[in-house]
């Protein structure tokens, strides 16, 4: 690296800013607007992107915004302790939220597998210790889920040393409970390939005293799904951060009734001995988490949807321009609730697979991520930077162009 001393001694030879040193400017102004912040992807060679996929995971989750990581730089410079950060954000973000308390996780998986900690433990400090282990510990050992809401993210609930038990219809639920039961579990965005709707599901868990947890992770907006489920009743409610909120991709909420987030706290850092050791979550996280919510409740919802549909517009209409190509544009109900374009093209009037758009539209520069489908390609435009969707919709129609036949 080159240090700062090599480098204003190399200004004061260069002829131009030489002879500036001599003006009224001071030397330290000079050199700190003449260093160059450090680049990282250049230096690293790390791709960056235009992101009009969606928040991916694997690409990042979202941007944060000023006012986060203001919050975080500032957070970074002084001591905390942590448990006071997290009580202090918890009583807010509950109140945002109809909570009866909240606590801020490392993402919407680890609030699950925290929440169904909290659920198995109580307050029993053994207990704690004594997780992912059941056998023999006194602790309820299965979570009830339809067969429909089973994708990857149970695997949550599974680390707590729980079993999934899988049902269809009320009377399996009715069937399925037991002396056993730990928890009801219910996923959101696939909540359309169950048979059994949330309010039944909630209804059917407080019959018989189960707690019930929901899985949103993705489903903001609307925004008033931060509290509907608490409204409706469900005992504990997860939520990713670094998606549509905007926070730090590695944080989450959990919230919901006090004595199972009490509860659940137990199994989080800065306690060892126990399975969430490892989901630790920083102060700069936690209240970077906070101000994202804070903006995102607070922001003009219609606005920021207006921008979407606009930007989703003018790529539409740019690329319908080349002969063959249609567009069509929806918005998920469930989940990552967005304007969404699915672009398609005839193919005996464009000579184009998926995956060659793709892999052009990837790496040209600026690159560009779209989502690939079966029979063409679909994009976002909510997490594009504003007049980057005018570079999304001339690079589509230049790529579409170039392979009309
Ligand atoms: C993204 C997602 C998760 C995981 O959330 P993280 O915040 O990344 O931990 C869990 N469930 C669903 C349905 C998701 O979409």
């Amino acid at each position: 690296m080159i240090s700062r001393r090599s480098i204003l001694k190399r200004l004061s030879t260069m002829p131009l800013l030489g002879g500036l040193v001599g003006t009224a400017t001071p030397l330290s102004t000079l050199a700190s607007t003449a260093v160059a912040p450090r680049n990282l992807a250049k230096e690293l060679g790390i791709r960056t992107f235009i992101n009009a996929a969606g928040t991916y995971t694997a690409m990042t989750g979202s941007l944060m915004p000023e006012e986060v990581l203001e919050t975080i730089q500032a957070a970074s410079k002084e001591f905390m302790m942590l448990d006071e950060v997290q009580t202090k954000v918890g009583e807010k973000i509950a109140a945002v939220t109809h909570a009866e308390s909240a606590v801020v996780t490392a993402g919407c998986f680890s609030a699950m597998t925290l929440g169904l900690a909290g659920v198995l433990t109580g307050m029993d400090q053994k207990k704690v210790e004594a997780l992912p282990h059941l056998e023999g510990t006194g602790m309820k050992s299965e979570v009830i889920i339809q067969k429909g809401h089973n994708v990857g993210y149970s695997h949550a609930l599974t680390n707590t040393g729980c079993k999934m038990v899988f049902v269809e219809t009320v009377e399996d639920v009715e069937k399925a409970i037991s002396e056993k039961t730990a928890l009801m579990w219910f996923l959101n965005i696939q909540s359309d390939k169950g048979k059994i709707m949330h309010q039944e599901w909630v209804n059917l868990a407080k019959k018989h005293n189960i707690p019930t947890m929901i899985d949103i992770a993705a489903d903001v907006p609307p925004v008033e799904n931060l509290w509907k489920f608490n409204d409706m009743g469900f005992d504990l409610v997860c939520v990713s951060g670094g998606k549509a909120m905007r926070g730090p991709q590695s944080a989450g909420i959990l919230m919901g009734k006090k004595n199972l987030i009490d509860a659940a706290r137990l199994s989080m850092p800065p306690r060892g001995s126990t399975i969430g050791r490892g989901m630790k979550v920083n102060k700069e996280e936690v209240l970077g988490m906070y101000v994202a919510l804070d903006r995102f409740v607070k922001q003009d919802q219609q606005k920021e949807w207006q921008m979407w549909e606009d930007r989703v517009t003018h790529i539409s209409d740019t690329v319908k321009k080349v002969a063959g190509v249609k567009t069509e544009t929806f918005r998920p109900e469930l989940g990552n609730h967005t304007p969404t374009l699915r672009i398609t093209w005839e193919p005996a009037k464009v000579n184009l697979t998926v995956k060659a758009l793709q892999e052009n539209l990837r790496n040209s520069d600026p690159s560009i991520e779209i989502v690939g489908e079966q029979n063409g390609i679909s994009l976002t435009t909510w997490m594009l930077k504003p007049g980057q969707e005018k570079i999304v919709a001339s690079r589509l129609k230049e790529e579409l162009s170039k392979a009309a036949v």
